[in-house]
């Protein structure tokens, strides 16, 4: 079983730590038998349970390989907060068990909190940037220069 994790960077103003909600994940993937890759993004739910067939584990995301019909499945594992102190350095945010399969590029959409002190903000990083303005500490709010790396841990 081969283990991915998707780094992270990005630029935050004040911002204190980036954490991802549970949301889906967006994900491309490559078949390891034939080296297909998805075309689109499929998103994978952390919180669904699926049966693995032919085998009695359980994974949150199961597909079949367009070209050679090969079944393959991830398991999410762990995420992490991206906090100020990672400011603009590629840092792991998830972690996967892949099997049959190569996580190679990730997206972040919505489904993101970022914390300016005690006061969460949800956010989508869709368009690459976010900003707003926090009142009680009349600070400006910025995320930008969000970019995404996937390696093999
Ligand atoms: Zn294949």
């Amino acid at each position: 079983m081969v283990k991915f994790a998707i780094f992270l960077k990005a630029e935050m103003d004040n911002i204190d730590k980036l954490v991802f909600n549970e949301e889906l994940i967006f994900i491309k993937y490559k078949c390891t038998n034939c080296g297909t890759e998805s075309e689109t993004f499929a998103g994978l739910d952390p919180d669904e349970e699926i049966d693995i067939k032919g085998s009695r584990g359980v994974c949150n995301f199961q597909a079949k390989c367009k070209c050679c019909s090969r079944s393959f499945n991830i398991s999410f594992l762990e995420k992490f907060d991206y906090i100020q102190e990672n400011n603009n350095k590629f840092t792991k945010f998830m972690t996967f068990e892949c099997r049959g399969v190569e996580i190679i590029e990730y997206d972040p959409r919505a489904g993101f909190i970022a914390y300016c002190q005690k006061t969460p903000y949800e956010l989508d990083l869709s368009e690459g940037d976010w900003c707003d303005y926090d009142e009680d500490t009349s600070l400006s709010l910025e995320i930008f220069g969000v970019s995404s790396k996937i390696e093999k841990i």
